[in-house]
């Protein structure tokens, strides 16, 4: 994020989106754009950017875009689609820049490939007809092309593939569906369950990949619905209850990416409608949000995690990260913290000129907020046979290490220390400052560093902002090459020198995770 010029916020651009201005120059006309006539509109004064086949004017939009005119630049005049997805995928560009749109990409006929041992590194997708299953071949080199009258074969040479497929049956009040992974560590923070007016959607996360089953169910089904899941086999079993106890003929009418394999980052961010039932103060300008799942979703987010909010400001669709953290810290760690799977706990700070945060504090209990699927590259096995766990935290980038902690805490048998070393202003902005004291004093492999950059005169600890020294002097491992890893999140600045002073200090890039967007 930059610093952005006086009257340039998200607000004032939904203003200026408001106001009735032509911001594309074609007077609400939208045209097909060549990449040739892209490639023309490549300067500041005059910028358009393709994103997923569709041209924006971005020009007016320069001054408020907040990761700074530069970094719109790097797209300028071609396609920025996967500069967009790298940077953030889940802003919602449709709705903030519908105005700017000019029109769209004009298709180009493909060409095909050519040659002997033409390499293509993508995903192959194949349905095979009449049959449920799902073909899926992640790499694969053509090894020649046939042309013959009409047809064109192509011979691949599989490298390796996986087999995906689901299957359904009912009894007079229930519908099940099955699915088989074969994957041997399947848990539920990997089945991810909506059904929302007979419309159905169970993704299954593997790896960076996801089979998602979408169908408009045949009949409509109760609202409460089961998810079973056999980890060991990795059998998925989803159980809804017929609302009227008629025969099915079908499971339903697939819809559009119904039986589909991808990249998790190729499927939009998918939301659903939660109720917030409470909201309570951590302190001066921060509150918790416990927001309620419906009953037919299934949703687990997994430690180190974000989701997306989604709400309607002013007529445009705003989407903001927030990383779920639990609803109190646990002080005995015997056990793992069972979740009730029913709610999501957020950490919020309240900014007073903060546009979503500000909506975010107007909302009501009893009403309701969009809250999408969960990402995030932070992967539990980077905890496992860990002895040295060091949080470096600023601010509410202190809620990804919440759920970390219990982690950790709980489940990783091997470790000797967690240290969390937190930084904040004031004594005022410490969240859950008593939680962290009193489990330092329960659990001896824990303890707790506060510095503050803007203490009172009374505070006698550590004061300072991240440094070497600073650093130097706290992040040390138990033993000599004890399995160490150093999580680091905050504000971005903080965030990108911690890493760099890390890395000074001599920890490799595997022994740092630095929380970012
Ligand atoms: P904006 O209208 O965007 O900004 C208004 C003003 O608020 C700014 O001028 C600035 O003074 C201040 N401000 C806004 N955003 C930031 C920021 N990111 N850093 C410093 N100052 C800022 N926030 C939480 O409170 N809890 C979370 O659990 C959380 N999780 C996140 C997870 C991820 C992956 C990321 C990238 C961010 C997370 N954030 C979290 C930050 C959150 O997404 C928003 O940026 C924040 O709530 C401000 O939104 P806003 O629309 O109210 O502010
Ligand atoms: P804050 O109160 O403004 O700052 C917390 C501490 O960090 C203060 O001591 C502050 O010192 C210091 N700090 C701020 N900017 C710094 C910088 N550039 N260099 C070094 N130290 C700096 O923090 P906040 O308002 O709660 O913001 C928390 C941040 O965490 C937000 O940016 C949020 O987006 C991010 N976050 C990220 C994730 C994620 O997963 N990526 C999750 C949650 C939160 P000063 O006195 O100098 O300001």
């Amino acid at each position: 994020q930059v610093p952005l010029k006086p009257g340039r916020s998200l607000m004032d651009w939904i203003r200026l989106t408001k106001s009735g201005k032509d911001l594309t120059g074609l007077k609400g006309r939208l045209i097909e754009v060549t990449e040739d006539e892209l490639a023309k509109h490549n300067k500041k004064e005059d910028c358009w950017i393709c994103i997923r086949g569709f041209v924006y004017n971005v020009t007016p939009y320069m001054e408020y875009h907040p990761g700074g005119e530069d970094e719109l630049m790097k797209a300028a005049g071609t396609d920025g689609t996967d500069l967009f997805d790298q940077v953030h995928r889940w802003v919602n560009y449709e709705s903030m820049l519908k105005e700017c749109l000019v029109g769209r990409m004009a298709v180009k006929p493909i060409a095909a490939p050519k040659g002997e041992g033409c390499c293509i590194y993508s995903v192959f997708l194949q349905q095979i007809p009449g049959d449920e299953t799902i073909l899926y071949m992640k790499t694969f080199t053509i090894k020649y092309i046939l042309v013959c009258p009409k047809k064109v074969y192509i011979v691949f040479s599989v490298l390796y593939f996986f087999f995906y497929s689901y299957d359904w049956f009912q009894t007079d009040n229930l519908i099940t569906i099955v699915i088989y992974t074969k994957q041997k560590d399947m848990n539920a923070e990997l089945v991810i369950v909506d059904c929302q007016d007979k419309r159905l959607r169970g993704e299954i996360i593997v790896g960076d990949h996801s089979y998602l089953v979408e169908v408009d169910l045949d009949h409509a089904v109760q609202e409460d619905m089961a998810v079973n899941i056999a980890e060991k086999v990795g059998k998925i079993e989803i159980i809804l209850k017929k609302k009227d106890n008629v025969h099915w003929k079908m499971l339903g009418q697939p819809l559009e990416s119904h039986n589909t394999f991808i990249k998790r980052t190729d499927r939009g961010l998918f939301y659903r409608k939660c109720k917030l039932v409470s909201k309570t103060e951590v302190t001066h300008d921060t509150k918790l949000l416990c927001l309620m799942l419906p009953k037919s979703t299934h949703l687990h987010v997994p430690t180190g995690q974000h989701v997306y909010l989604k709400k309607n400001i002013a007529g445009t669709e705003v989407v903001k990260p927030y990383t779920p953290v639990l609803p109190f810290l646990p002080l005995d760690f015997k056990e793992a913290f069972s979740h009730d799977g029913a709610h999501i706990y957020l950490m919020i700070k309240i900014y007073s000129c903060g546009l979503f945060t500000q909506a975010l504090d107007h909302l009501q209990i009893g009403h309701y907020i969009s809250v999408s699927n969960p990402e995030g590259n932070f992967k539990k096995s980077e905890l496992q046979t860990l002895e040295d766990l060091f949080l470096l935290a600023a601010g509410t980038g202190f809620t990804p290490m919440v759920k970390l902690l219990s982690f950790a805490l709980t489940e990783v048998s091997c470790l000797r220390t967690v240290k969390l070393i937190f930084f904040n202003k004031t004594e005022d902005d410490i969240l859950w400052r008593n939680q962290l004291e009193q489990l330092a004093l329960k659990d001896e492999r824990f303890e707790v560093q506060f510095i503050l950059s803007q203490p009172t005169k009374d505070w006698v600890g550590k004061q300072g902002k991240i440094s070497s020294s600073l650093l130097s002097e706290f992040v040390k491992r138990s033993r000599k090459d004890s399995k160490v890893l150093i999580c680091i999140c905050g504000p971005t600045p903080f965030t990108e020198q911690g890493v760099q002073y890390l890395k000074d200090l001599g920890y490799s890039q595997e022994e740092i995770h630095a929380f970012t967007a």
